[in-house]
């Protein structure tokens, strides 16, 4: 059934707790955890606790749980104080936008200098 946890998903097994993440906040409705592999000295993925495969089906099936992932990438800069500098909110959409993790997240990525347009 639509949103529900999926055997296979490595994100549905970190927010079961079944994988290690080093977790930094977390609602009813998400969680956000330091990526394994950082790009800058901030890079925590924020994600839904329902499975959606990317961000787009997310915020058809459910605003109200997209709109949460945006407050929460928010309160992830500003808990790693990277708000006054600039930060970045990134939801990779499909393998040609670089996309390998089909459970919605959004990186947040702060803490250097970030350029535009990005790779
Ligand atoms: P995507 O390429 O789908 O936009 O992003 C997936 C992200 O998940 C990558 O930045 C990758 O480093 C991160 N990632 C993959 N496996 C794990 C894991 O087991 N734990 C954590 N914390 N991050 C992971």
């Amino acid at each position: 059934m639509a949103g529900e946890p999926q055997a296979d998903c490595l994100f549905c097994k970190i927010v079961a707790g079944e994988v290690p993440a080093t977790v930094v906040r977390e609602t009813e409705t998400t969680v956000a955890f330091r990526d394994i592999n950082p790009q800058a000295p901030t890079h925590v993925l924020v994600i839904p606790k329902v499975h959606y495969p990317d961000a787009a089906t997310l915020a058809e099936a459910e605003p109200g749980i997209a709109a949460d992932i945006l407050r929460e990438a928010a309160e992830v800069a500003a808990m790693d104080k990277v708000d006054t500098s600039g930060f970045r909110i990134v939801f990779n959409t499909g393998t040609g936008a670089g996309q390998t993790v089909f459970h919605t997240h959004a990186h947040v990525l702060g803490g250097r200098g970030l350029e535009w347009p990005p790779g």
